[in-house]
């Protein structure tokens, strides 16, 4: 009873298991859900509260600070992030995804939430989060060991913590965190760190800090280490090292009042400008180096603390002038092709490469979020089998996506049309479905971050000169950590006929709604006709449910496309190709393959697939096939969908 007790009532204990330095994600430190005011499911809130979720690991202030804000009213959703001082930015960002994903499993419906890891916390809020003072709601972590001599361990701790304090107050609007330790009896040394929100000034970080300090002296005077967490200020202390030494800043020291302080001013101010120096210096050899290999990867960026440079995924180094876009696209002359966002034009850069610039519509008034994504998403997407984001253009209300240019633009513009669809035969055909499939397994499971597409279709299938497929489009791509295995959308983005059944009718996705859009494309691939005007003598009918009967009638090589020469060989590859459609569409979401075992089955044969069960099928009433899906699934356009779609 007495440690249950000790458990869950203030102060929380901990045990000292671990006494190594270690920056390796565990479970969370505290959290709390505000339960005084919730939202509802596919509210304006939820919609805003996903958008600032997705968008916020993007909008790091500098180092480590993350802050961003989106709706208007009672739904604007506020949230912040800060991670320890010490930390690298790339288990900085994991941290604040794991913190993401899990404070929406914790506080699935409250509007403000907060979580704190060992090294970063994350705070949502429909009230403003940058303000000061917060209501003081401490956690407060302590160790249980009592210092033997407590007025001896004291007269250690207080120094330093007041050194840190002064450090960290001073430390500038990017970084308020100082770290440090000092010898003490019987334990050696003291490590201790405190941290403020860099947008406190330097008054309230002190402030704020000393607040939590004397904490310890109202509670828990004496113990040997602890920690107490506000999101607006924390510390630590501990007896043994905790940090990552090796990246601890050492942020400016507070203005000197005597000589001495005054000369070590001077000498930081000396070493640091030497080094600001060096790093512009080593960036610009840099840059200048990368621009002759022409490469586009994302920028360097330079911790203060740190010699290392770091990649934090901003696209501004893909910045392209408007003007040097406009005369590449000779004043937007060649339209090479309209889509859902806009036109396309051809274009040529001035060092000779081709290049396909996407002009975002002024008044599609959806581009903005899509744009983001897609130019953080793919900027960091680089695989054979994806079309390579070369940079972006903004001015005003103008908004450029460049990409690599295909000369053979979309697989739609072959297969579709008669007199193209015959230069199709099936080898090419097959190579653009593994291609496909090899580009979505690496959205899936590959890339560093785990990628649903969301509107896979043959307009979004790009191919190069040798006929390779290159995935386009990933403006309504959804972020996923690679933990996360589905999502629910308010918002239902996609084409219909490619979209899986779950996600018209209820806006769930996952890799497998990807999946099932790959099933049809494959279907298409093999009969050469689009989904929804399947045509099968004179009737229209609908393409799956088409494939379907014949395949359960034995006769599915009635659908292959009669302009491919099925040699004996070819024929057997071209019925395997179906069996793999049919089960990447089938209805039961659990039962569709991943894209590894599409892949596999494939392209080894002596493995047996399983029997496909009934295709998910929806027969259209009176809608366009390629209308492009981009609202707000409120119930409105709930009904509306019901009501254009009959599900079978
Ligand atoms: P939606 O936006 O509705 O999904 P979409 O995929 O056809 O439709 P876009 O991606 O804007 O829309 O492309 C429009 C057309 O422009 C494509 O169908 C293709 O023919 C052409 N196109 C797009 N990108 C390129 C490229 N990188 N190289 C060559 N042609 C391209």
């Amino acid at each position: 009873m007495s440690i249950l007790v000790l458990l869950f009532w203030f102060p929380l204990v901990y045990i000292y298991l671990i006494n190594t330095i270690s920056l390796v994600q565990s479970d969370f430190v505290f959290n709390r859900c505000d339960n005084s005011l919730n939202y509802t499911v596919n509210s304006t809130y939820q919609t805003n509260l996903y958008a600032t979720l997705s968008t916020l690991p993007t909008a790091n202030s500098g180092l480590g600070f993350f802050n961003f804000s989106i709706g208007e009213g009672n739904n604007t959703v506020h949230s912040i992030a800060l991670c320890r001082g010490d930390v690298g930015i790339e288990a900085c960002g994991s941290c604040l995804s794991d913190s993401i994903v899990n404070l929406q499993k914790l506080c699935p419906n409250q509007k403000e939430a907060v979580i704190s890891y060992e090294i970063c916390l994350l705070q949502y809020s429909n009230n403003a989060l940058l303000e000061y003072p917060q209501t003081k709601d401490y956690f407060f972590q302590f160790n249980l060991e009592i210092a033997s001599d407590i007025n001896e361990f004291n007269a250690a701790l207080r120094p330093l913590m007041d050194e840190l304090i002064g450090t960290a107050a001073a430390g500038g609007p990017l970084l308020k965190f100082a770290a440090g330790n000092r010898i003490v009896p019987v334990y050696t040394r003291i490590y201790a760190f405190v941290q403020c929100s860099p947008y406190l000034t330097e008054q309230q970080c002190s402030e704020c800090l000393e607040d939590e300090i004397s904490q310890i002296v109202h509670h828990d005077n004496g113990k040997i280490g602890g920690k107490i967490i506000l999101p607006t200020c924390n510390f630590r202390f501990e007896v043994y090292p905790f940090l990552n030494e090796s990246n601890v800043p050492t942020p400016t020291p507070p203005p000197g009042k005597d000589t001495k302080k005054k000369t070590r001013n001077i000498v930081i101010l000396i070493v640091v400008t030497i080094i600001v120096v060096i790093v512009i210096a080593s960036l610009y050899v840099f840059m200048r180096l990368r621009k002759k290999s022409k490469q586009t990867s994302p920028p360097l960026f330079t911790r203060v603390d740190q010699s290392e440079t770091i990649d934090i995924g901003s696209p501004e180094s893909l910045r392209y002038n408007f003007s040097t876009i406009k005369d590449a696209t000779n004043d937007f002359s060649k339209e090479i092709g309209v889509g859902g966002f806009g036109p396309v034009y051809w274009g040529k850069l001035g060092d000779g490469r081709e290049v396909a610039v996407k002009r975002l519509s002024e008044d599609s008034g959806q581009g903005e979020l899509e744009f983001k994504n897609e130019v953080l998403l793919v900027a960091k997407l680089q695989h054979n089998n994806l079309v390579r984001l070369l940079g972006f253009s903004i001015e005003e209300s103008e908004r450029l996506l460049i990409y690599e240019y295909l000369p053979n633009a979309s697989l739609d513009k072959f297969l579709f049309e008669p007199t193209k669809r015959a230069s199709l035969d099936w080898e090419k055909r097959y190579n653009i479905i593994n291609g496909v499939a090899k580009g979505l397994l690496y959205l899936h499971e590959d890339s560093r971050l785990k990628i649903i597409h969301r509107d896979l279709k043959a307009s979004n299938v790009l191919l190069d000169a040798e006929m390779n497929a290159k995935i386009a489009d990933f403006g309504i791509a959804k972020l996923f950590k690679p933990e996360e295995t589905h999502g629910n959308t308010s918002r239902i983005v996609g084409t219909y006929g490619y979209m899986a059944p779950e996600y018209v009718m209820c806006g769930q996705f996952s890799t497998k709604s990807d999946v099932f859009s790959f099933g049809v494309l494959v279907l298409e691939m093999v009969t050469g006709q689009k989904r929804q005007l399947f045509r099968n003598g004179e009737n229209i009918e609908d393409l799956l449910s088409f494939a379907w009967n014949s395949w359960n009638n034995g006769k599915g090589s009635d659908m292959i496309d009669p302009v491919l020469k099925t040699g004996s060989s070819s024929l057997h590859n071209i019925i395997r190709s179906i069996h793999v459609g049919l089960l990447c569409v089938q209805e039961n979401v659990i039962d569709r393959p991943t894209m590894a075992m599409v892949i596999l089955m494939l392209n080894s044969l002596s493995i047996t697939l399983p029997v496909p069960s009934e295709p998910a099928s929806f027969r259209q009433t009176n809608i366009n096939p390629e209308r492009l899906l981009l609202q707000e699934y409120t119930s409105s356009t709930e009904v509306v969908i019901l009501e254009t779609l009959i599900y079978q």
